[in-house]
This record gives C-alpha cells, structure tokens and sequence, in this order.
C-alpha cells in the first residue's frame, strides 16, 4: 500500500483508533499535505491511561528478561519495515533518506538503541546483611509513562523513552509532535502485533493533547524532549500529582576551536557538527568560537566548504542537508536572520532566503557578531550559524558559560590537556573533544541549567523510569 494514501491510525488499548477531526501533515520539501492524522480528545487520551493502567498490572509482573524479548522483537519487526519508514520518514520530516544523519539512520539507530537498551537490568542490591538486619534496595515501575517528542529526531528520541519505560515495567502513552506523527503512527501499529493490548499507546494531535498529558491524574511519569519553554509548562503542571519528570530541553552548544587546530582537517567535521539534520539538533554546534591566530583561514575554508554541500528534497539522493522541518521553524530563522542584517551584522555566506515552494534556508554564516546578537544568545535550531573571535581561553569559556542553556558543547583542537581543562569548565551535560554530538545508549546524556532535568540513556535513565524501594528485615 501507499504510506501516502493509507490511514494513519492511533493506537489506543491494542487497537487502531481513527478521529472525526484530523490535523493535517506537511511536507517541508514542497508544502503539500501528504496525510491526515488523528487528532485525539481528552475522551481518546482517557481511553489511552484506562488501557495503559488495565495492563500495568500483568506487565509489570512479568520478568524483566521476558520485557527484553518483547523489545527485541519490536526492534526486529521495525526493521522489517524499514525502507517503507525511511521514505515516510523523509516525506513528514523533509530529512536526507541517505547519509549520516539520514532517514535511513534514523530507524537503524532507533532499532538498535531499542536492542542495546533492552540488555540493561537493575539487579536487586543487599545494601547491609548482619546478625541484626538484611537491607534490600530495589527498583520498582512508576506506572503509567507519558512520552512527549519533539519533531527533529521523532523516532529516535521516542525509542530513547520506549525502551527504558517498557523495559522497567511501566505502560506507555507515546505522543509525537504534531508536526511528525506518521512514522510513530505507524511504529504504534507494529507494536499492536508484539505488545499486549494496553502497553504501547500512541495519540496525535495538537499541542494541547501535550499538556493534558501533563496534567493527567493517573499519569505517574512525564519524559519530555522539547524547548525549555515547554519544558517550564510539563514541571508546571506535572505537579498535579506530582510525576515523576525527566526533560531533555533546549540547547546553545558552544563550540571553541584552539589555536593549534589542524584548520583543513577540523571545518568539514565542525560544519556538520553545527549543520547536519539542517542543524535541527538539541546539540548542534550553535555558536562557534575560532582563535584569532585562525580565524581568517578558518572562516575561509568553512565557507568554502559550505557552498559545496547540495540542499535540497530529501528524496533526491544526492541531498546533504534538506529543508527546514516546518513553518513556525522556518519563520523564526528567517527572523534571526532578518534581524542580523537589520543591526548590520556581517553576513559572510547564505542569508538569502529564495521565495519558492518548500522551508528552504541556505547554510547562512555571520562573521563576528557581538555576544548580544539575538543570532548568539537564541537557540537558532536551523541554518544560521554565528563564529566569533576569541583571543584567550580564560575570555572564551566566560562567554561559552554566558547563557541559561547547559546542554552540551565541544573543542577542537592537538593540545588535549588544553582542550579537557577547557571541557572540564564548561557548564554542560556532555562536552566532546575533537568530535561532536556522538551519542550512544550506554552513556547517560541530559542538560545542565535550563537545558533539563535529569538523563536518558544508560543505567542512570533506566531508573528514571522507576522508584527506589528499600526493604529492611530486622533478624531476632
Ligand atoms: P516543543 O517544546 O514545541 O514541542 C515538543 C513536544 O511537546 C511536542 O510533541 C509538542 O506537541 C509538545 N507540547 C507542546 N506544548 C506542550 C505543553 N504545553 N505541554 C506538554 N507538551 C507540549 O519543541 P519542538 O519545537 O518540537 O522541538 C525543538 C526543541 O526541542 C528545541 O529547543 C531543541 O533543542 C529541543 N530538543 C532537545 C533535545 C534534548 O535531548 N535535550 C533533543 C531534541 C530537541
């Protein structure tokens, strides 16, 4: 069938749940409305909680090693199906199909998270075991799990919750951002064939549902990867009964590049540190400071770099870098852009947007804009990217730490014992050295400062999803 000409489905208590009311899916590469999607009520999301409570009880009995083979199997059945959501994926989201952070990755990468995560346990620890007492510590499930998604990475962060949520015994009620509901859509079908009616949930629907979501009483757990603004709201009214939250929010990733920097060797990989995914990325390389000692050939080489790197429609295999995923994006880019040139900034590469169908914005480079500039102090999440001056490394960090934003950042450069001091004061989550925005199910990853509350991945973002129990025996 058609991905295109199908319907796409909820996935309510196992079974596939259609609305009257609808909101309409857009491809960014030619704004065409390529599908309908549900638009749930409160009555759905209901519906959706009364489910995942119904089936808490047996799956949170089951063995932790019977959850991971349900996982696996998910992986393994999205796999079967992975050149038909690699092209629905590129149709809603408007990504590359091939490439490194292509639609292809997207799905492989969210499989083999699913896999990676599904290995992880939580063994029960003996804490004391004495003539006097036995000490027990354990990790019990939360319940019920909200999942919220944001549009730059729709089924991978999903699967970065999924996996965990399910994995230690909590059911779920996954919503993808509005902007991107069908591949979820259509992972929340899959699941119906591995999953018992009631674990796996999946509502669409505006940004509304969100927050219901947020406020539901029989709700116990929100995990939210969105803008801190957002994020603000879900603490705000997860504490109607009190939720546990984790939130994975906004970023303004400081990439600094030392004075020894191998110049040709480091522009290919810094541009895609800051372009890749039409550098839509939580921890995309959104300021980049250059030494003075480089600067010149630096800003040189990275602009004749960026005019060689074809944008386009996805769909076109040739396509490195593709539109912008949505309007609301793509407008608020082209103001950063507007607003550069409006305080006579320098704009040294792009900055010219082209009226024609289709959220396209060019790679667009400003040269040494003051730290005030909104293109430094605002998290452009598109194709606008600021390198500045610096001129020592104690001046360079102040400015780095200069924002409410904590998510990651990077350095680049020989002197390694330079770069990690530099890396151990910056006030991020994750900071790279020589490479950027690698990131793997083993290691814990989350924000500092406004950037978020608390990890995904590894061990650490397994018991986010659980409560710590201690049992103490006293012996006679
Ligand atoms: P957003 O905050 O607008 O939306 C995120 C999700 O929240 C969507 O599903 C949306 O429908 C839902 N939502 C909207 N209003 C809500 C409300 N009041 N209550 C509950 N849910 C609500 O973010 P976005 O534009 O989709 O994503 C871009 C942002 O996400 C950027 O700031 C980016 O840095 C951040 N992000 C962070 C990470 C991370 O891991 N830290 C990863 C990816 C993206």
């Amino acid at each position: 069938m058609n991905t295109l000409t199908r319907e796409f489905c909820m996935t309510i208590n196992g079974k596939p749940v259609l609305t009257e009311q609808t909101v309409p899916v857009i491809n960014p590469a030619n704004e065409t409305v390529i599908a309908q999607a549900p638009k749930a009520s409160r009555n759905d999301l209901n519906e959706a909680v009364k489910g995942a409570r119904a089936a808490f009880s047996t799956w949170s009995m089951l063995s932790i090693a019977e959850r991971a083979a349900k996982l696996e199997a998910f992986s393994d059945a999205i796999l079967q199906h992975r050149d038909e959501l690699a092209n629905l994926f590129t149709a809603e989201m408007g990504r590359p199909i091939n490439g490194g952070f292509g639609s292809y990755m997207e799905i492989d990468s969210a499989c083999h998270w699913c896999k990676v995560i599904a290995k992880n346990r939580l063994p029960r620890e003996i804490i004391e075991e004495n003539d006097s007492h036995t000490i027990e510590k354990y990790y019990t499930p939360l319940g019920v799990a909200g999942l919220i998604v944001p549009w730059n990475f729709p089924v991978l962060l999903a699967m970065w919750k999924i996996a965990p949520a399910l994995l230690a015994g909590n059911t779920i009620v996954v919503k993808p951002s509005p902007y991107t509901p069908l591949t979820t859509l259509r992972i929340g079908e899959i699941a119906r064939d591995i999953f018992p009616a009631g674990v796996f949930n999946v509502v669409t629907g505006e940004n509304e549902l969100g927050q219901w979501m947020t406020e539901h009483p029989d709700i116990n757990k929100i995990s939210f990867t969105g803008s801190t603004a957002t994020g603000k709201k879900v603490l705000q009214s997860a504490s109607v009964n009190l939720k546990r939250v984790t939130l994975e929010l906004g970023g303004n990733d400081a990439a600094i590049v030392l004075e020894d920097a191998d110049v040709k060797e480091v522009v290919p990989k810094i541009f895609w540190a800051a372009f890749s995914n039409t550098a839509q990325i939580c921890v995309a390389s959104k300021r980049l400071y250059v030494h003075q000692k480089i600067y010149d050939e630096f800003l040189a080489e990275f602009i004749q770099y960026a005019k060689t790197i074809p944008i386009g429609d996805g769909m076109n295999p040739a396509t490195l870098i593709g539109p912008v995923q949505n309007k609301m994006q793509y407008e608020k880019v082209k103001a950063l852009i507007e607003d550069a040139k409006s305080t006579g900034t320098n704009i040294v590469c792009g900055g010219i947007v082209e009226d024609k169908p289709g959220y396209f914005i060019p790679i667009t480079i400003v040269d040494n804009p003051p730290e005030d500039a909104r293109v430094v102090t605002e998290e452009a999440f598109g194709p606008v990217l600021p390198v500045i001056k610096y001129s020592n490394y104690d001046e360079v960090i102040t400015k780095a730490n200069n924002t409410d934003y904590g998510l990651a950042g990077s350095v680049w450069g020989k002197d390694l014992n330079l770069a990690r001091s530099i890396a151990e004061r910056l006030e991020t989550g994750t900071v790279w050295i020589n490479e950027a925005h690698i990131l793997l199910p083993n290691v814990p990853f989350g924000g500092h400062k406004q950037s978020g509350i608390g990890v995904e991945n590894s061990s650490e973002g397994l018991k986010e999803y659980t409560n710590t129990k201690t049992i103490m025996i006293k012996k006679k």
